[in-house]
């Protein structure tokens, strides 16, 4: 995959009001996006919308120019991975089955998985630093774990996108930068594009190359951090005063709140 194109996107959940309006947008390969927007803004119908579980009302998501719409589960699936926001039961499951599941669109009905899916897999875990956990159950992992996890069965996917929920959303900031720098090595490694909602403003100003703003479901801006994060912006969108500076080390823009 060399694009991926939104073009003129509408959303609303049945007859509901429009909650992605008019969104337009492209992803090249290897690229790093950050989404961020307050809450409603429409961040994760975005995602969904990206990945083909829900369908635009109008406008079309294209990859190399082919609509998503006309795609199969399993071919889009071995094209976007999708890393969910923790509620999903996976408790039940190991790691290592958590992380074969990741090669499900390369099956067919009749074969199970093989040496191969195995090694993918594996690599995997080892990637994200959780094969000493292998064997053991979700539920004995703590949260930061447990994400790397997920991250491990996107990877097995061998996507050319990785779209990310909110990936740090219950961490403190050891995880939180621990998941932010393998999201980092992934693109910048595997050449996996990323796409990453997040709340954390400063977060994604540190790692992410672009920036995606949302309001009420249209774009607001997009572009460098330095651009889309203004003090003007941030009121406007977030409706609260802040102050943004710079890092004087790193140059990254930095949001600041005020009491
Ligand atoms: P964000 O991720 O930015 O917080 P969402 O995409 O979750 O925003 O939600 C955007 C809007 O869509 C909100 O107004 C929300 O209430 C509404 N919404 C989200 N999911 C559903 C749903 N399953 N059914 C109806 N409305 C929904």
């Amino acid at each position: 995959m060399n694009k991926m194109s939104l073009e003129n996107i509408w959303f609303r959940y049945g007859g509901g009001p429009w909650v992605i309006r008019d969104l337009s947008w492209s992803l090249s390969a290897g690229e790093s996006w950050g989404v961020i927007g307050p809450n409603g803004s429409g961040k994760t119908t975005l995602l969904k919308v990206i990945d083909g579980i829900l369908r635009p009302g109008r406008g079309d998501v294209l990859m190399d120019g082919m609509s998503i719409g006309g795609m199969s589960r399993r071919k889009l699936a071995r094209l976007i991975a999708v890393v969910p926001q923790e509620s999903e039961p996976v408790f039940s499951f190991t790691v290592e089955e958590i992380v074969l599941m990741g090669r499900a669109p390369y099956l067919t009905m009749f074969t199970f998985e093989g040496s191969r899916d195995r090694d993918i897999a594996r690599n995997a875990m080892e990637r994200t630093g959780v094969l000493p956990f292998a064997r053991r159950s979700m539920r004995e992992l703590s949260g930061g774990e447990r994400q790397r996890v997920l991250i491990a069965r996107a990877l097995a996917q061998q996507p050319k996108v990785m779209l990310l929920d909110e990936p740090t959303a219950f961490l403190d900031i050891k995880y939180q930068k621990a998941v932010f720098d393998l999201i980092t090595d992934l693109n910048r490694e595997e050449g996996i594009a990323v796409v990453t909602v997040t709340h954390d403003l400063n977060l994604a100003a540190l790692y992410c190359e672009n920036l995606l703003l949302l309001s009420r479901g249209r774009v607001h801006s997009m572009g460098r951090p330095e651009e889309v994060i203004t003090e003007e912006r941030i009121a406007s969108v977030y409706e609260t005063e802040v102050k943004v500076d710079r890092d004087s080390e790193t140059g990254c823009p930095r949001v600041i709140l005020r009491r």
